[in-house]
Order: structure tokens, then sequence, then C-alpha cells
């Protein structure tokens, strides 16, 4: 049944494999002496797990190879509780890679092989078409093809639910889909690339959210790192201000604020009360390494709220 609580995350799934050295080779080159991890990643995926630590019931619809490292995935994701079921396996690709050099000074560079990700398509959305009947929100990146992505807001729309787009990475999209996004998140960086404004002030980032509505978005959330997010909707504009934290590695902090987001809406939340959430559950992912070990579970963003007295829970506040 249709419920407010089930959140649907369509998108990518990663592996990254990271070898951290003391610098990144050169064309040609080969350097010994680095330390090796890898950690589950990719967009949809870091979605899927921060909003099912952040409390959500939380449904998967992605593309994994039919390989070991889909296996490694697919167990991950059963361990944070995740409903697996419209998790495909790809008879034809290998599973997403992600290889990642990390030099000492912090510099890092990577390659990405999307595998079964790039498979992803509009007649698996289609298939899929009992867990967008059940879902209050659906949540999705720009990892995987946009035809998918199109049908599934398409979908969302029709059922009215609630449509969640992470615009990462950042690429052209139409006022056909922004028309379709309930609420529009992107950093500073893609709202720069989807409206040519500059975004490196609270302003800008007001000019953009503005010019994205617009477009067709009905609400627009842009983060701005260790600043928090700007929101703009009907009921108006506010920056929702971040919390100060020791930084120790910043990947994922969007996705696990988009977790967290789609967490605090699906618990009908208002959207400044959800922000904040947000905002601290992103704010404890930085201050851990990693991108899915990162994501911080309910009863520590409570603690951490609580700690901070600080009250999201009210009610009606826009
Ligand atoms: P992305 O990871 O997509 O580039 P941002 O850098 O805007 O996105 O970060 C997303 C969210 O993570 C921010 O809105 C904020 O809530 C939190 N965040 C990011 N960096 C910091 C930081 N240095 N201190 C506290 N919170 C942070």
């Amino acid at each position: 049944m249709a419920s407010a609580n089930n959140i649907l995350v369509v998108g990518s799934s990663n592996t990254d494999m990271i070898i951290k050295l003391k610098r990144i080779p050169r064309p040609g080159e080969t350097i010994l002496g680095g330390d090796f991890l890898t950690a589950q990643g990719g967009k949809g995926a870091n979605q899927a797990v921060g909003a099912a630590r952040a409390g959500g019931h939380v449904t998967f619809l992605a593309r994994l190879g039919k390989d070991v490292l889909g296996d490694q995935a697919l167990a991950a994701f059963k361990r944070d509780g995740i409903d697996v079921r419209h998790v495909l396996r790809d008879p034809a690709q290998p599973s997403g890679v992600a290889l990642i050099f990390v030099a000492r000074d912090g510099e890092n560079s990577i390659a990405v092989a999307s595998g079964a990700n790039a498979r992803l398509s509009s007649a698996d959305v289609r298939r899929a078409g009992k867990a967008f009947a059940d879902a209050g929100i659906v949540l999705m990146q720009l990892e995987t093809p946009l035809p998918a992505v199109e049908a599934a807001a398409r979908m969302v729309a029709d059922a009215g639910a609630a449509v969640i787009l992470n615009p990462a990475p950042a690429r052209p999209l139409s006022n056909k889909l922004l028309k379709l996004v309930s609420i529009l998140t992107p950093n500073e960086t893609e709202a720069e690339s989807l409206t040519g404004i500059k975004v490196d002030s609270v302003s800008g980032a007001a000019r953009a959210a503005a010019a994205l509505r617009k477009r067709g978005a009905r609400s627009v959330v842009v983060t701005l790192g260790a600043r928090g997010a700007f929101i703009a909707s009907e009921d108006g504009e506010e920056l929702v201000a971040g919390f100060k934290v020791k930084v120790a590695d910043t990947t994922a902090a969007g996705d696990i604020f988009n977790g967290a987001l789609a967490v605090a809406l699906a618990e009908k939340k208002p959207l400044r009360g959800a922000v904040l959430f947000a905002n601290a559950a992103a704010a404890i992912s930085v201050t851990r390494m990693g991108a899915q070990p990162s994501a911080p579970a309910r009863a520590e963003i409570d603690a951490w709220l609580a700690a901070k007295r600080v009250g999201w829970n009210f009610e009606g506040v826009g």
C-alpha cells in the first residue's frame, strides 16, 4: 500500500577501490608503496544507505553485475535493512567500479566504469511499478541514464508521491523534468552549471534557486557545504545554517544530506525542519572517513541534535 513512510531510491551503486599513495601516478608511471581499501559507493547506494540508517523504510532500484562485487554490495544493502527486491542483476555488464587514487596532499584522481549502472532503463522503472505505487517519496540522482530518471519522475507524479532529485553529477535538464520535481537539491557547482548563475554566496544561491523554481522545480534546496543549505519554496526563502564540526572527509556529504532529508520528509516534517535534520546527519558524516561507512544511525542524529539543544521536530513551519 502507498505509504508516505516508504522511500524509493533509484540510482547507482559502485564499489570504490581506493589506493592511497604519496602522489598520483603520471601516465606510464608505476608507483609502489600504496595502501589499498575498498568501500561501497555510488550516489544512489550512498543515499539509500544514508536514508536507511537515518530511520527510513527504504527500497532501492538499481542494477548490479552478476559478479562478486555485486554480491558484496547486495549483502551490504541487506545488512542496512534495505528492501532489495528491485536491485537487478545484469548478465551482460559488471558492477560499477570507481578506481580512486588519493595522494598524501589530499589530491585525488578518479576513473569510473559505470558498467551495469549505465543499463538502468525506463523498462526497469516500469517493471518496478509496485515499488512506485508504494512509495511516498522517490529519491534520485543523475549517475544513471536520464530516460530512467524521467520515466520514474512521470510515474511518481501520476501516483501523487514526491520526487527529490539530487542533480549530481550535473547535466542539462529539461523544464519538462524539472516540473515533475518536488524538491531539487543541487550543491553550489550543480546549481551554477544548471543556471549559469555564479553560486559562491547565499545571494547567488538565492538567485539560482529562483531561476530553477521558475523553470518548474517546486522547491529548491541548495547545499552550501559548511554553511548549511538554502531553501527556496512557496513558503519563502531561508538559509538553514550548518553545524560546526572538525572535518575528516567530506566524501558523500551531499548523499547523506539527501538520504536524511528524504527520511524527515517521509515523517511529514516541514521542509525547514527536514533540512536541519539533514544538516545534522551530513555534519556527523564529515567527521568520519568514507562514503557509506560515514552515514550516521538515527539514534546518533537524535542524540547530536539533543546535545546541541536543537529542536527540529516542530510543526507547521514552512
Ligand atoms: P556535496 O557533498 O554534494 O558537494 P555540500 O558540500 O554542499 O554537498 O555538502 C552537503 C551538506 O553536507 C551541506 O549542506 C552540510 O549540511 C553538510 N556539510 C558539508 N560540509 C560540511 C562541513 N565542512 N561542516 C559541516 N557540515 C558540512
